[in-house]
């Protein structure tokens, strides 16, 4: 068991490889970030993807019930005697024809895989039950990371429930309290730092290797193989057919790539015979990849890709004392670690990065509210994005399209109730008040 599995660097100069049995998260020869890989031979793979459906017959199986372990097969890093699960995955994917309509696409276009119905209210409790699982699996004893909120809360809830203790880095001010609440909740050693995301990422790396402690961000190769189920689950939504699109809001880009190496994998596996097409929003705020990729003609290049264009743009970065602002915080990110990893997804899948200001967001937000199952701001820059999309004639109207709604809606409270009492909104919806009379309020009520 996890003999198929094995750790190499991307960077096709080096492509050094290590065993699964280390907790490396960056080539020890060049620096470059890894891939888990897989020797496919020694892989029991089913025939179909449809296979992995008779898993539901199973469910009292804990590993068939997980979302993630129900695809084990395509993440078989780890002895199952190791796997961590809490009931992770189960999410729905939802038709949703009024958001159609309203950004001008035809019915049965537009679909929401809403993962806010994870344990911990987001997406990242995907990418926690298979790094949680490696983290048992080579014995480790304690583990962190940096946040802008998701990750802590689903760190803190997986480590707490197979007993790890756990160090969470924020930004001071700069995460939303449903989030942080559940950080405290779940009991995790809370560390508010004086600076925002990208400074908590660099503190928390250097933290890890001087201690020896196992770090969750999604530098962390692990965490990118449970995120690549969101995609087999999308499928399975569609009755095994892939969509024309995918798109997803682009923070560390930790899910872009991680749903490209999905798709990359399924291409050589055979098992589907082209790969969508993927949109990655960010927020204006937080447009990196959105400047490099449109602006700067940034690509994979065959895994050399231009590091003297992003070194610039970082220290411009530092010159100005630049710091991303975004009602989105889950995006606010200015040096996404996964980079080079996403630049491979989109020369895999092909597709569109834009971003979009934080009014149109919150107005996607609010719609997604009134017509959906509700989500956190970041979440919402994906119809937000779909929609300038569909103007510019990038995505046809026809084609069917999977929007990743990454975050539960009551994450982000405040942002919700501020929206709604300032009137300005396109879907504004203030409480109203009145005095505590019956016929006042019967007018009210039916005017
Ligand atoms: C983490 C997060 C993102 C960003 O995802 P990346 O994989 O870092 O690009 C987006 N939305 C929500 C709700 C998140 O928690
Ligand atoms: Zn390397």
């Amino acid at each position: 068991m996890a003999i198929a599995a094995y750790q190499k660097c991307i960077n096709p100069a080096c492509e050094a490889e290590f065993d699964t049995n280390q907790a490396i998260f960056k080539c020890p020869k060049c620096g470059d970030l890894l891939d888990i890989r897989y020797d496919w031979n020694k892989v029991e793979v089913p025939n179909k993807l449809s296979d992995f459906g008779k898993r539901w017959a199973t469910r009292d199986n804990r590993l068939d019930f997980s979302g993630v372990w129900r695809f084990r097969n395509l993440l078989d890093f780890c002895a199952d005697e190791y796997k961590v699960s809490i009931g992770e995955g189960q999410t729905l994917l939802q038709r949703n024809d009024k958001i159609a309509a309203a950004i001008g696409m035809d019915a049965g276009c537009v679909h929401l895989e809403y993962e806010g119905m994870n344990p911990s209210g987001s997406f990242k409790d995907n990418g926690m039950t298979a790094a949680l699982s490696h983290a048992m699996m080579i014995g480790a004893k304690s583990c962190a990371c940096a946040s802008t909120g998701n990750t802590s809360a689903a760190v803190a809830l997986y480590a707490h429930s197979c007993g790890l203790k756990c160090t969470v880095f924020i930004g001071s001010g700069r995460i939303a309290f449903g989030k942080l609440s559940q950080a405290m909740d779940y009991g995790a050693h809370t560390i508010q730092i004086a600076g925002d995301f990208d400074d908590c990422m660099k503190q928390v790396q250097d933290v890890c290797s001087e201690l020896g402690i196992y770090l969750l961000n999604s530098l962390n190769p692990f965490r990118l193989e449970g995120q690549k189920t969101i995609m087999y689950r999308i499928m399975e939504g569609l009755n095994w057919e892939v969509p024309d699109w995918i798109v997803v809001p682009g923070g560390n880009l930790g899910n872009s790539s991680a749903f490209g190496k999905a798709f990359a994998e399924l291409l050589e596996l055979g098992l589907i015979k082209k790969a969508p097409k993927l949109a990655i929003i960010n927020a204006s705020g937080a447009k990196t990849l959105s400047y490099l990729v449109n602006d700067r003609k940034l690509t994979w290049n065959n895994g050399d890709v231009n590091m003297t264009e992003i070194n610039a743009l970082y220290s411009d970065y530092t010159a100005k004392n630049f710091s991303p602002r975004t009602c989105a915080s889950a995006i606010e990110i200015s040096r996404p670690v996964n980079l080079k990893k996403c630049l491979r997804a989109l020369d895999t899948c092909g597709g569109a990065v834009i971003d979009v200001p934080d009014n149109e967001i919150l107005d996607a937000k609010a719609m997604i509210g009134k017509y959906g199952l509700g989500c956190e701001p970041a979440s919402a820059a994906t119809i937000a994005g779909l929609k300038h999309l569909i103007a510019d004639g990038t995505i046809d109207k026809s084609a069917r399209v999977t929007c990743v709604l990454t975050g539960h809606v009551l994450k982000d409270s405040d942002a919700t109730v501020n929206y709604h009492k300032d009137e300005a909104g396109e879907f504004s919806n203030p409480p109203v008040e009145v005095a505590n009379n019956l016929d006042d309020i019967i007018k009210l009520v039916t005017g």
